[in-house]
């Protein structure tokens, strides 16, 4: 069975063609990084315009890469939310339009589940995740633990009580200035600005030149110690605070203090995923639920320091029966239409498909996957 699917849910125009062979046949993102730049973020009605223009080339290249014409398709899939509506809406009807034309079967898809199921694409078949796994999901519009019990049917373990990860990346790349292009967002070159130096522990006890710099940062927040809950707007005032506080750093070099903050963040941020993680083994342990996989997905998650640092969390929390930790390869971390074909394979397999008057959900929360 051969889908087309379609992702425009945030800044990325996104066509690819899967298979039920487990084969991806075409993934075409067209970015819009360069475009928000000087907007410091998403601009929804530019990501919509952007959309509207880059969607046919999308399409283009997708049957060109698989080398395949409409007559191959089975059936057709799209992102029905959650997202910003009129994004959401050129892929949707671009989906509907099309599945109309040819008389083929269409699917809405939940854009998180498919977040959370790419691994059961991307691993090897001895290394796909079992049912229940932990997922954790760190994106430009969220931060989820999850207890994925089946396919369709996921419990809210923890979610952010103010902003995601993803944005809080964003905007502290912004605070710092840190330059960005077409290939690398902000939370992607916040990434590569501090893999440039040695690694740097903020409290520290001998002195030299840098520390006097930590330890006027001091400690970053981690709040909610103990709870299942995330918290990142803290952390992210935190910076602003600091960054705004130009007397303090008038006797420093601007490119070490920068270099110090963005590290100071990052830390402080995948701490808290460290932490939560932690809590959420706890609670499945305390249920009676074995857990052997642990997928993470979203933007987030193509962060190199965020993955060696939960191998190094997993690792100690369970050294006897290690914990398999999955992350998608880092270009199917982001946004894309390969997780938006694959979530819909289950569903087209058993013919549960949908109407072609379905409606979008730009909030839709994933514990009401199966609503109307
Ligand atoms: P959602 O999936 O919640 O709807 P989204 O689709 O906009 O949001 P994704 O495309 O999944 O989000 O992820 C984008 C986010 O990932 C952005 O906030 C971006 O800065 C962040 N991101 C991408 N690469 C990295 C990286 N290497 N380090 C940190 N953050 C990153
Ligand atoms: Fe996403």
């Amino acid at each position: 069975f051969t889908v087309l699917a379609f992702e425009s849910s945030a800044d990325d125009t996104c066509v690819a063609i899967v298979n039920s062979e487990r084969e991806i046949l075409s993934n075409v993102v067209i970015k819009q990084h360069d475009e928000h730049e000087r907007f410091g973020g998403i601009q929804p009605y530019v990501a919509l315009q952007k959309h509207q223009r880059n969607m046919p080339i999308a399409v283009k290249r997708a049957f060109t890469e698989a080398n395949m014409t409409v007559n191959d398709i089975d059936g057709i899939a799209f992102t029905r939310g959650p997202g910003m509506h009129g994004c959401l809406a050129v892929g949707a009807n671009a989906a509907k339009s099309l599945a109309a034309a040819l008389n083929k079967p269409l699917i809405g898809v939940h854009h998180m589940q498919a977040h959370a199921l790419t691994p059961l694409l991307t691993q090897p078949t001895s290394e796909i995740p079992q049912f229940p796994f932990l997922t954790l999901l760190v994106s430009g519009g969220h931060t989820l633990l999850l207890l994925a019990n089946k396919i369709d049917q996921y419990e809210i373990l923890a979610t952010t009580k103010d902003e995601s990860i993803g944005r809080a990346f964003d905007q502290v790349s912004a605070l710092l200035e840190i330059p960005w292009n077409k290939d690398f967002g902000p939370g992607a070159a916040l990434e590569q600005l501090c893999a440039k130096g040695p690694p740097i522990a903020l409290v520290s006890e001998t002195g030299s030149s840098s520390k006097s710099i930590e330890r006027t940062v001091g400690e970053f927040p981690r709040p909610l110690k103990g709870k299942l809950e995330f918290s990142f707007a803290g952390l992210h005032s935190h910076i602003d605070r600091l960054v705004k506080n130009k007397e303090t750093w008038k006797d420093f070099n601007p490119e070490q203090v920068k270099y110090i903050l963005a590290n100071g963040f990052q830390q402080a941020a995948v701490g808290q995923l460290e932490e939560k993680l932690a809590l959420g083994m706890k609670e499945c342990r305390r249920r009676g639920l074995e857990i052997n996989h642990v997928v993470v997905s979203g933007g987030v998650a193509s962060n190199t320091f965020l993955r060696k640092r939960l191998r190094a969390c997993l690792g100690e929390l369970s050294p006897t029966n290690p914990i398999h930790l999955v992350f998608p390869p880092p270009a199917l971390c982001t946004d894309n239409a390969v997780m938006i074909a694959w979530a819909s394979m289950h569903r087209f397999l058993a013919e549960d498909f949908d109407d072609l008057t379905i409606d979008l959900r730009p909030k839709w929360s994933i514990h009401d996957l199966r609503m109307d």
